[in-house]
């Protein structure tokens, strides 16, 4: 795990949030790698959840919302963790990660140059939600939440979007965006923030539907990991306890990942029921329930959820990728999600005449790519470079280009090289990073 934290820093991939300060516990920034990856997976999973499918739409509901949305959603009450301290150092674990208790209990403490057994508190619950002071003059500020999860503003929305679209059930609303948590014990790397990124769907059905939608999405979200490249035996199904399961939920299986400190999660499918559309008609009083125009029926539509974390897909996609071989280092990330599509070379850096050759293919080929230019150093380093922030190809200007009109075209993952001619650049690049 230290290399690939050491690898986003280095390349700009992930860095400490307000580092410069010494930190916010909990807080990441993504860099110029970083931020093109995110954006790319993002822009991906909208494009096949929004763009291609016919009974999906989006919003992008506002982080601070009425308090009384998320009474009504339950999180006042029952968004908690248990929270134990430890007697001696005052250290806060979550009662419900007995890895973590026992990790502390296996290093032990020493006072006054003796190892004393370590006492826990009894477990306490805790709120998740942040608190926020919204308004403008002082004691008359309204105490609001940001929000912990981001389904809450599709759930508001639902009668907006049945009023303002052409949409009948079985639909779904798609949205991405920050949610924030109290998280107690914040950790490996971005895994556990205080600050992260979801992508979620909720997808409307009537009940009788609602197990086969339950098993077609969860199918559904497999297969996105399984396309991005991620290794099949690194994922895994995990089925919540009925006991451990969200006070909302009626099934719920969560996609785990392999991570190097072991299985953990990296998004949730949840067969929400009717919970949350019954629980905002009941404290706006609106009426949401939804009428079959064909049938005449009326009932509350189930909502099968999927919740990925935007944060936890990139770590998972860094870690997977990250390849040494021999003597070298990449990642061997999806052409379709790689911060940068192709690097641009002149073989010799101060050769003029290579150099406009080059900085023409590079300006020509970024209106439709993201495109690095690289002329510093020797080629190998250049190539060292990009490997590192996973760059699916790379593209000399030397001597023969200026007469035979070809480049020669490097591939990240076999290191091998072929002569392509400029005017049949666009195409092999299309056809290679998207298929
Ligand atoms: P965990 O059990 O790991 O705390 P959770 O079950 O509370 O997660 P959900 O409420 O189901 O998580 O949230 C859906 C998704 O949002 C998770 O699968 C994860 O990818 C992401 N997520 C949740 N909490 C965090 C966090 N603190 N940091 C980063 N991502 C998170």
């Amino acid at each position: 795990m230290d290399k690939i934290v050491a690898l986003c820093k280095r390349r700009g991939f992930i860095y400490p949030g307000s580092e410069i300060y010494g930190g916010l516990a909990g807080t990441w920034d993504y860099g110029p790698a970083g931020s093109l990856l995110k954006k790319n997976l993002k822009d991906l999973w909208w494009k096949q959840i929004v763009q291609m499918r016919d009974d999906m739409v989006g919003v992008d509901a506002a982080i601070m919302m009425n308090p009384r949305a998320w009474e009504a959603s339950g999180h006042v009450e029952a968004f908690t963790d248990p929270l134990i301290e430890c007697k001696v150092c005052h250290k806060r674990f979550r009662a419900d990660k007995p890895e973590d208790i026992k990790e502390h209990e296996t290093l032990g403490h020493k006072v006054e140059g003796k190892t004393v057994k370590i006492e826990w508190t009894e477990p306490k619950t805790f709120n998740l939600l942040v608190e926020a002071k919204l308004g403008v003059v002082e004691g008359d500020q309204q105490t609001i939440y940001l929000r912990g999860e981001i389904t809450n503003g599709v759930q508001v929305n639902f009668k907006n979007v049945l009023d303002s679209t052409r949409v009948k059930i079985p639909f779904g609303i798609a949205q991405i965006g920050k949610a924030f948590r109290n998280e107690i014990t914040p950790g490996n790397f971005t895994f556990r923030s205080r600050e992260f990124e979801q992508m979620e769907t909720q997808f409307y059905t009537h009940p009788e539907a609602s197990e086969d939608w339950y098993e077609n999405w969860k199918q559904n979200r497999m297969d996105f990991y399984l396309s991005l490249g991620v290794n099949k035996d690194k994922l895994r199904f995990k089925d919540h306890d009925p006991e451990k399961r969200a006070h909302y939920a009626k099934a719920a299986v969560d996609i785990e990942y392999e991570y190097p400190w072991g299985w953990d999660e990296v998004m949730g499918i949840h067969n929400r029921g009717d919970w949350d559309l019954r629980r905002h008609t009941e404290y706006s009083g609106q009426d949401l329930k939804y009428r079959d125009l064909e049938t005449n029926e009326e009932y509350i539509p189930y909502d099968i959820e999927t919740s990925a974390g935007v944060d936890r897909s990139i770590l998972v996609l860094l870690v997977d990728s990250y390849t040494e071989a021999d003597v070298r280092l990449f990642l061997k990330l999806h052409p379709s999600i790689a911060p940068y599509k192709v690097a641009v070379f002149p073989l010799l850096a101060n050769k003029p005449e290579l150099i406009d050759k080059a900085k023409g293919i590079y300006e020509d080929l970024k209106k439709e790519f993201m495109t690095a230019w690289d002329a510093r150093g020797n080629i190998g380093k250049r190539y060292a470079s990009q490997d590192e922030v996973g760059t699916p190809f790379c593209i000399t200007v030397d001597f023969d280009t200026l007469n035979d009109g070809a480049v020669t075209v490097r591939d990240r993952d076999s290191a091998t090289q072929e002569r392509i001619q400029i005017d049949s650049l666009k195409d092999y690049l299309r056809n290679k990073i998207y298929g």
